[in-house]
């Protein structure tokens, strides 16, 4: 298997100090899998075949002995080295006894096999780079720092040209596996609630609604949601997420968050703003991959960063300006490794024929 993948896995292990968690939610919810599977199993065996019987007496013991660890506090400890189990991978799959870094070969290849399932998936669940409608380009580039991305990035494209076309930038709890699936079911979320006519804060606070009734305890996403129509409104509302910054011959405007992120209350809620493009303007989205990129020394990016290297830039092609601003940031951490999921999206607002003649 390729040397990538592997350093894929190794990625995925050492991200986990970053990972915010939320551990009495996530031990309630990992307790109730346990003993779900202790009740469906019990069942099972009144009634299994003698072939499967020592399958299922296995995995029983398997069930007590997390349940044990659990009551004795050490639950979710690595078998081996101590430390403590990745806690996406303890929601995933609750009897996991190793750390990543303990994985046996045939689990780390299961392991790799899996990422690479899911990178794949994640990659066709991707919109098209380059969209074009109701008189808006969007551009974006979608790099993750390993084989699958925990970034967010859809575009929505009306079903009625009085909708408006609405478009998603995320970042979401968690690597791996584990947060390509969260990304997955937010696309779901998004596309269906999308349709509805709702202004973009009431999307925003009925998908946290269903988030929170989902059994994805435990993790949360921060992601900005906007809906841009025809006549260079943009409506939009910001969980948790890094600024958009709104780009335009009066300069760069920072459009900050004003809710927290989804799954951490269900009851939040969400405020929208609404800014007016003119032909040529354009608002720029990117995950905290970008914002917070260090350079050998360990100076953050910033958005500071990003908003300086804006400047100047309005009457740059769209594809262009996405590539330049992302080669800027590679450039500023050039020798570093990539640290996380870099997603960049542009929403520039066509010039029509007309603005360009009367200019
Ligand atoms: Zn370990």
């Amino acid at each position: 298997m390729s040397e990538s993948n592997s350093t894929a896995v190794q990625r995925v292990a050492h991200s986990d100090e970053r990972v915010v968690t939320m551990p009495e939610t996530t031990d309630t919810y990992i307790r109730q899998q346990l003993e779900t599977r202790r009740t469906r199993l019990n069942t099972a065996i009144a009634s299994a075949p003698a072939s499967q019987m020592a399958r299922f007496e296995e995995l029983l013991s398997e069930v007590d002995s997390a349940l044990q660890r659990m009551d004795a506090g050490t639950y979710g400890i690595c078998d081996v080295c101590n430390d403590t189990i990745e806690r996406d991978r303890l929601i995933e799959d609750p009897l996991v006894r190793v750390c990543l870094d303990h994985l046996n070969a045939e689990q780390r290849r299961a392991l790799e096999g899996d990422l690479e399932l899911a990178a794949g998936v994640q990659r066709s669940l991707l919109p098209p780079t380059h969209v074009q409608s109701l008189g808006w380009q969007i551009e974006y580039e979608y790099k993750p720092a390993g084989l699958v991305s925990g970034d967010y990035c859809d575009v929505i494209l009306p079903a009625d040209s009085d909708d408006g076309l609405v478009f998603l930038i995320g970042d979401v709890s968690g690597k791996g596996v584990a947060a390509s699936l969260l990304m997955s079911y937010l696309r779901a979320t998004f596309r269906s609630l999308a349709g509805a006519r709702m202004d973009v804060h009431k999307l925003l606070e009925a998908a946290n609604r269903l988030f929170g009734e989902s059994t994805m305890a435990g993790q949360f996403a921060t992601l900005v949601c906007g809906r841009a129509g025809r006549d260079g409104s943009i409506q939009i509302a910001n969980a948790g997420h890094c600024p958009a910054l709104a780009v335009s011959q009066h300069g760069v405007k920072r459009i900050d968050a004003t809710g927290l992120p989804l799954g951490m209350f269900t009851s939040g809620h969400y405020s929208m703003e609404r800014v007016d493009l003119e032909p040529g303007d354009s608002l720029l989205l990117f995950t905290d991959g970008i914002s917070e990129a260090r350079d050998g020394r360990g100076n953050e990016y910033g958005i500071e960063g990003i908003s300086k290297w804006t400047q100047g830039k309005r009457a740059q092609e769209s594809a262009r300006f996405v590539t330049d601003c992302l080669n800027e940031v590679q450039l500023f951490s050039s020798g570093v490794p990539q640290a996380d999921d870099q997603t960049l999206m542009l929403i520039r607002r066509a010039e029509s024929r007309r603005s360009a003649q009367i200019a």
